[in-house]
């Protein structure tokens, strides 16, 4: 299986019929069908790493102000408990607790509902821990990698650039920032490299870096998509754009 990075943006891709969501139901006819699919959503970002145990995840809307349709929408795939416990056991020693409080948040669906619109394939969601540094979730993707083979979809899903107080609210089309287009363009070449370093301690790349991610939660998803890629995937970019002058729409196929 591809390992695939998601920019998801705003809440209003699930229902929207635009650029970004006919190329997310282009890839999703296109790939083998997963046994399951893990995925790590920037808004599942909490004091610790738990994944979803419910046998029917909960379609979470985690978002306030959107239409009432938004509001409407169900995403009702099936859990996998056996490949939680699959799951944690491969984070070892990292400590994983089961969870059935959550559920999916728009993160995962919001993409998915377009990915694979019937719900038939069972996820998982695995938070993100706030209180590790950015190589702990490099490094979880690591491990992660093994499920590649045995047909597991690894989706990560949050935005390379995303910057809320800069968004053009309302005003589209906005033209990007200089700093969203610099950065987005130094971190499509450091993954088209490999070269992951620079990207794990995106803190140290300055100026751009912080404004890109001013919080941390929707960059980290990156890392595990890196961290579950192989050195002979080929790296990819099948959706790019920036969407209201700072959030990075764009998406990286690992495989
Ligand atoms: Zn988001």
């Amino acid at each position: 299986m591809p390992v695939f990075f998601f920019g998801h943006g705003n809440p209003l891709n699930a229902l929207d019929d635009n650029a970004y969501t006919r190329t997310w139901r282009a890839i999703g006819a296109s790939l083998p069908r997963p046994r399951a699919i893990v995925s790590i959503s920037a808004h599942w970002y909490i004091p610790g790493t738990h994944v979803t145990t419910n046998d029917y995840p909960r379609t979470i809307h985690d978002f306030g102000g959107f239409p009432r349709d938004l509001y409407q929408i169900q995403y009702p795939a099936p859990g996998d408990r056996g490949l939680a416990g699959e799951v944690t056991a491969l984070l070892a020693p990292a400590s994983v607790r089961g969870d059935e409080s959550w559920g999916l948040d728009h993160g995962t669906w919001s993409v998915l509902c377009h990915l694979f619109p019937d719900a038939s394939i069972p996820v998982l969601q695995l938070s993100i821990d706030e209180t590790q540094a950015p190589p702990f979730h490099y490094d979880l993707g690591t491990r992660l990698r093994a499920l590649r083979d045995e047909g597991v979809l690894i989706l990560a899903s949050g935005n390379i650039i995303h910057n809320l107080h800069a968004y053009a609210w309302g005003r589209h089309p906005a033209e990007p920032f200089d700093w969203a287009l610099r950065f987005e363009a130094q971190a499509r070449a450091l993954l088209a490299a490999r070269e992951f370093e620079p990207l794990i301690h995106y803190e140290a790349l300055g100026r751009d870096a912080q404004l890109a991610a001013p919080t941390p939660d929707h960059y980290l998803p990156l890392l595990y998509a890196m961290g579950a890629s192989s050195d002979d995937d080929n790296v990819t970019f099948p959706v790019e754009g920036i969407d209201g002058g700072s959030v990075s729409m764009l998406s990286v196929r690992f495989g």
